[in-house]
């Protein structure tokens, strides 16, 4: 039916496409393009602390915002980065823009915010990481107890051995590592004993439909139990509804992250919130 119009057809279907036949046609020449005319933004999530009930951190999510006005979400584009490389440069970039910003974040009456920014599985193998992130630490001037990465599971536990010595290195400039969609890589626990970890982010699909005795509640306890044991925070994503935040608190975990405390937003946006968190009679 795309034909059925004629001339202004191919447009028309084109906005109709759904994400992944959109993901499909974009090209390598288009990623380094995007790249290279700077349409790649980060939004903002916020991270909440269950003790202070603040606004302690903020994750950074990647969007390409296309000259078309259509805002790509990770999905569509990172796994084709991954497979060409060009999430070397990218991840850099992510990495450069993100402390920037963390760096400028000064709100009276709040915390200084930590940054956690994701880390891919090709990044993580490349030989330049730490060099990369030592250089982003000094340009940006942040204080490296702000930056926080985020890891996949999948991506440390597929070659544990193999991270151990950039994790540590890592973590020797100062900043934190996270163990992000922990509980999803069906692997024995046993690697977060052996690998320099600071944090586990249990993934969303254990929060979703979390309820006061549910199988999900004693996976979460067990998970916190584990954490706390081998002096890890632990935080939750995906976090909806009040009731969640009331279970993941009685479940004793640290932080939460999800659309029930804020959406990804925009650098500016993400300042508001926390401003207006912060505000004595908020
Ligand atoms: P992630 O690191 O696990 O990030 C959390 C994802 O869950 C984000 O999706 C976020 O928007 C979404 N989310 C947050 N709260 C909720 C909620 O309450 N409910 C639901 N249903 N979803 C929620 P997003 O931004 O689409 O990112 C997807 C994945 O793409 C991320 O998963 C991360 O693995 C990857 N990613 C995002 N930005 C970057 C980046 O800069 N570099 C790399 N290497 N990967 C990135
Ligand atoms: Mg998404
Ligand atoms: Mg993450
Ligand atoms: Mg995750």
């Amino acid at each position: 039916q795309a034909k059925a119009d004629g001339g202004g057809s191919f447009r028309f279907f084109e906005a109709g496409m759904d994400a992944s036949a959109r993901r499909l046609m974009i090209l390598e020449t288009d990623l380094r393009s995007g790249l290279a005319r700077n349409e790649f933004v980060l939004l903002y999530q916020p991270q909440l602390s269950l003790r202070t009930r603040r606004i302690v951190g903020v994750e950074a999510l990647i969007r390409w915002q296309q000259p078309d006005g259509i805002l790509l979400e990770p999905k569509d584009f990172l796994p084709l980065a991954e497979e060409t490389g060009l999430i070397r440069p990218l991840g850099a970039w992510v990495l450069q823009e993100a402390c920037r910003q963390a760096a400028q974040w000064n709100m009276p009456g709040s915390p200084p915010l930590r940054v956690a920014v994701n880390i891919s599985p090709l990044q993580l193998r490349g030989a330049d990481l730490v060099r990369t992130v030592q250089t982003v630490l000094a340009e940006s001037g942040l204080d490296p107890t702000r930056l926080d990465l985020e890891l996949t599971e999948s991506a440390v536990i597929r070659d544990a051995d193999g991270v151990a010595e950039t994790l540590a290195q890592l973590r020797s400039l100062g900043l934190r590592i996270s163990i992000d969609d922990f509980g999803t890589g069906y692997s024995a626990l046993s690697y977060v004993r052996r690998l320099p970890v600071d944090r586990l982010k249990i993934d969303r699909s254990f929060v979703e439909n979390l309820r006061p005795g549910s199988a999900d509640a004693a996976i979460i306890g067990a998970i916190v139990a584990l954490g706390h044991n081998l002096h890890l925070e632990v935080a939750a994503e995906g976090v909806e509804t009040e009731e969640q935040v009331r279970e993941l608190a009685a479940c004793g975990c640290d932080e939460v992250q999800g659309y029930h405390v804020g959406r990804p937003m925009s650098a500016a946006a993400l300042s508001e919130l926390v401003l207006d968190m912060a505000a004595p009679d908020a």
